[in-house]
């Protein structure tokens, strides 16, 4: 990729190509594609954002606010994107009676999903954590985030990714970018066209336990921008013991993986984090339940891909969710 630096603004002007930018951060792949008429090339201002929440949310960076307030007594400082992501984090705690919540790290961490080896904690290991796990027991006064023990640590993975989609296009938009395609680790901002004029178009993968990307299937291609979406799915992060799998999305209830039959959730709605953030509580909730609340919430949209029965699929998907699936639709 080269590298063109040329301000910080792209005015409307003559036609030029669209900027493909690809990377590495927060442990996972990004791509980016937007059309701007001066043809700027942003790459070095998205690495600095991307440094800038690895600084505040990842827990695998040492010296990252969050590594800080999970390390500590009683809390300590924030910086703005944090506090973001905490006030949106418990929104959606409320919203989904605790179904998604960012306490639980240290269940995350005995599972081994988080920054050790995968494993299973037992009952016994659970009970013993289930104490710690609350987003009742953090708060934010002022810029300090204050938790009531010091076993209470946070855990922002599933959000992060889809927040630094938002991110990088309010950044695009900022510059004037009316066309773009943010994608980090799945999680999607879309807006205006693609190279083509017409909606972006993302698939959906079929959900399969063999993670080889050379085997990916698509279950189905979306027409779509406008919008923001993110996929949460059992079948990428997990491990087998004895047979049965768990996967990473934590039921904060049980202190268990989720043990269902929902393989896969897409959910589409305005803002990237609250795509990642629903996706996930769905995953806890189970389809059923899910699929209900998505009709029943305003601006949230999902489609659900489930186990009927061992080894069949089967697919499901809110009403406004259909717009998406046919080849002339064009929403914004
Ligand atoms: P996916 O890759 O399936 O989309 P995400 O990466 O968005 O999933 O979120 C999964 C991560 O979220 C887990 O690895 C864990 O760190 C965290 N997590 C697990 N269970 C919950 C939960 N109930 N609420 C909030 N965060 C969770
Ligand atoms: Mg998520």
């Amino acid at each position: 990729m080269v590298m063109i630096l040329l301000g910080n603004s792209c005015s409307t002007g003559h036609h030029e190509e669209y900027i493909y930018l690809k990377g590495e951060a927060l442990g996972t792949f990004y791509s980016i594609t937007y059309y701007c008429p001066e043809n700027k090339n942003f790459h070095d201002n998205i690495r600095d954002l991307f440094r800038q929440m690895e600084a505040s949310m990842s827990i695998y960076d040492p010296g990252s606010i969050i590594t800080a307030i999970n390390k500590s007594e009683a809390g300590g400082e924030t910086d703005s994107l944090f506090r973001t992501v905490f006030r949106k984090s418990v929104e959606i705690s409320v919203l989904t009676g605790n179904a998604f919540d960012i306490t639980v790290a240290p269940l995350v961490n005995a599972w081994g999903f988080g920054t050790t080896g995968r494993r299973n904690p037992g009952q016994e290991g659970i009970d013993s954590i289930m104490q710690y796990v609350g987003i009742d027991k953090v708060r934010l006064e002022g810029e300090m985030l204050v938790k009531d023990d010091p076993g209470v640590k946070l855990d922002m993975n599933a959000v992060a990714k889809g927040y630094m989609s938002d991110l990088v296009a309010d950044f695009l938009e900022s510059a004037g970018v009316k066309d773009y395609m943010v994608e980090v680790g799945g999680e999607l901002r879309l807006k205006g066209d693609n190279p083509e004029g017409n909606p972006w178009r993302i698939g959906i993968d079929k959900p399969a336990d063999d993670p080889a990307p050379a085997q990916r299937e698509l279950q189905e291609i979306l027409h779509i921008t406008g919008r923001a979406l993110a996929t949460s799915g059992s079948y990428r992060r997990f491990f087998i013991e004895k047979g049965k799998k768990y996967s990473h999305t934590i039921n904060p209830f049980t202190g268990y993986p989720v043990d269902h039959n929902l393989l896969s959730v897409t959910v589409v709605t305005s803002t990237a984090i609250e795509a990642d953030a629903w996706a996930t509580a769905f995953m806890v909730l189970g389809h059923e339940k899910s699929l209900h609340f998505a009709e029943e919430m305003e601006d949230i949209e999902a489609y659900f891909i489930y186990e009927s029965s061992p080894g069949k699929l089967e697919v499901e998907y809110t009403k406004g969710f259909a717009a998406w699936l046919r080849e002339e639709s064009s929403v914004e």
